[in-house]
């Protein structure tokens, strides 16, 4: 019996071997293997830093510790994915599989994302175009309707939430139309699915030899200038379609940074992130949609908005000359422009160009990630918001520590680390500590506008003593003992070191004396002073921006 894909692929690419896509095929590429096999120089080029190291090497065919990342983040097996130079490749290679030029067809949904035409036409094969219906929903029996008499339809480009209008489409009615087509594969472009409220299809496509899902990690991962997709759905298609990958689709570097962006430490400052920019994108599109010019903000389930406007071309136009730069496609979507989220620094110079206020002060955020062979963490702190505090540390004394300087201080810390436990605490709780500080010392830029300074007055039965300056220059004093060599996994030596690291990283002199009969409880008298200390240190003063210092500079 023939597959769906056997029945679909073009006679060139039935004649080609098929593609080892499994993991052995990586055996040849393993560290310590002499190559003597692919013609590779054994010298590193003369070029600087640790990725340049291997480059010398061609990179796996498909890169197995990726892939594996890949597929544990869609939540199907390994054979069950193709990783590709983008989802753009993504599409080249499936028209390049399915497609006979002058025979077959695929489907679009404009408006929609250009690459789809741009991929077929160029493989030779014919675009039909179904429109989109009123609102820009997708309407499965209008759709069908569009395609019926179309006998070589091999592709059917469906993309949800669509770019540029946003909307997504209900899975419902993908898995009809997958239904109504059982010799057409429906190619269901989630590009910005992290950015949306529906579940993705990834699972389902799995089980079903004609649906398949693109995914990138461009958009949600901040990975576009890597050029990191992957194409997912039946093992039988996935394996047809990787016959038409080039030898060595994904370079070195970008198989490096993907898995950096993907490692367990990052998770939840990832997920923050793409939190933040849902939240901004409701938020701007509220704000814009108070400006005269605008007839609809459309919010959708993307990274964007897609703004109708009387005159998009003159909006983009004004845009241009501020520095802005919008999407506008006199041809693919006249009605508007396509406006990605982007920074607060880059949200205001956006509305401003509209003539409207951004409204609240500078937001103190920062993000710092820091990899060493001893500790992977990441950490983000907000010091004007008091929520979330969720710290991981993998030392559940230290997490509560660390939690209080947050509660005490009155500001959102999220921070994961994997440490090498196995060995001692002290790694990770001194990076932790560094991590943390230079995060709230980058949150504080400048330092314009802060108290600068900060006090704390005795806690509890045991007391607890700590100043802060936060004057750009680290020193630090610590005054007390610990009975105890260890409180849970937590060494009570540490403590003394924490303030230390915190005093380098954060740029502060911090002055800590403790006294008391608890371990537990002076250790934890000084983690909440310090906090209660930082909240005044840290905290919005005066006028707003003078920089607390005769200096004029900290
Ligand atoms: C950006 C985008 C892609 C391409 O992603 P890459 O992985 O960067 O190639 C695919 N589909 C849609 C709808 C997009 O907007």
């Amino acid at each position: 019996m023939t597959t769906l894909a056997e029945r679909l692929a073009r006679p060139e690419i039935l004649r080609l071997p098929p593609f080892d896509i499994s993991a052995n095929a990586n055996a040849a590429f393993a560290a310590d293997a002499v190559r003597l096999d692919a013609n590779e120089n054994p010298y590193p080029p003369l070029a600087d830093g640790p990725l340049a190291a291997r480059l010398n090497r061609y990179p796996e065919p498909q890169p197995a510790a990726l892939k594996a990342a890949m597929a544990a983040l869609y939540g199907i097996g390994t054979d069950e994915i193709i990783v590709t130079r983008g989802a753009d490749d993504a599409i080249d290679l499936l028209a390049r599989t399915f497609c006979r030029p002058g025979t077959d067809a695929v489907s679009i949904c404009p408006p929609t994302f250009a690459a789809y035409a741009h991929f077929a036409l160029l493989q030779g094969a014919r675009v039909v175009e179904a429109p989109l219906g009123s609102d820009f929903a997708f309407e499965p029996d209008r759709f069908l309707e569009s395609i019926a008499g179309e006998p070589e339809l091999k592709l059917a480009f469906l993309c949800s939430p669509n770019n540029p209008t946003g909307g997504p489409i209900d899975p419902a009615d993908i898995l009809r139309i997958a239904d109504a087509l059982p010799e057409t594969i429906i190619v269901l472009d989630e590009a910005y699915i992290e950015f949306a409220e529906i579940e993705s299809l990834a699972g389902e496509a799995t089980r079903r030899p004609n649906l398949v899902v693109l995914r990138t990690l461009s958009k949600a991962y901040g990975l576009a200038g890597a050029r990191v997709g992957a194409a997912l759905g039946h093992a039988d298609t996935i394996a047809m379609t990787a016959r038409a990958l080039p030898p060595y689709p994904l370079p070195s570097l970008s198989i490096a940074a993907a898995l950096a962006a993907l490692s367990p430490a990052r998770r939840p400052l990832q997920a923050e992130r793409i939190a933040r920019i849902k939240a901004d994108r409701e938020r701007l599109a509220g704000l814009i949609a108070g400006a005269p010019e605008v007839l609809k903000a459309r919010s959708g389930g993307g990274n964007f908005l897609f703004l109708e406007v009387a005159d998009p071309e003159g909006l983009s136009a004004r845009m241009r000359a501020a520095g802005v730069r919008v999407r506008f496609r006199p041809h693919a979507a006249p009605g508007g422009v396509r406006i990605s989220i982007g920074s607060d620094a880059e949200n205001r110079a956006l509305l401003s160009v509209l003539g409207l206020q951004a409204g609240a002060v500078t937001p103190r955020r920062a993000e710092v990630v820091r990899e060493t062979k001893e500790t992977s963490i990441a950490v983000a702190v907000d010091l004007d918001r008091a929520e979330p505090r969720r710290i991981a540390t993998g030392l559940p004394f230290f997490d509560h520590m660390l939690d209080q300087v947050a509660a005490h201080g009155g500001f959102s810390v999220l921070l994961e680390c994997k440490g090498d436990l196995e060995v001692d605490a002290h790694h990770s709780v001194e990076d932790c500590a560094i991590a943390l500080g230079q995060a709230l010392g980058k949150a504080l830029a400048d330092r314009r506008g802060i108290g600068r300074f900060g006090f704390s007055l005795p806690m509890d039965e045991a007391e607890a003593h700590v100043l802060i300056d936060l004057s750009g220059r680290p020193y630090s004093r610590f005054e007390g003992d610990f009975a105890a060599d260890h409180i849970g996994a937590y060494p009570t030596q540490m403590t003394a070191h924490v303030f230390r690291s915190f005093a380098d990283s954060l740029g502060a002199a911090i002055h800590v004396r403790v006294e008391g009969e608890n371990d537990h409880h002076k250790t934890e008298a000084c983690y909440k002073a310090f906090g209660r200390a930082l909240r005044q240190a840290v905290a919005r003063e005066g006028a707003g921006d003078a920089v607390p210092s005769t200096k004029g500079v900290l």
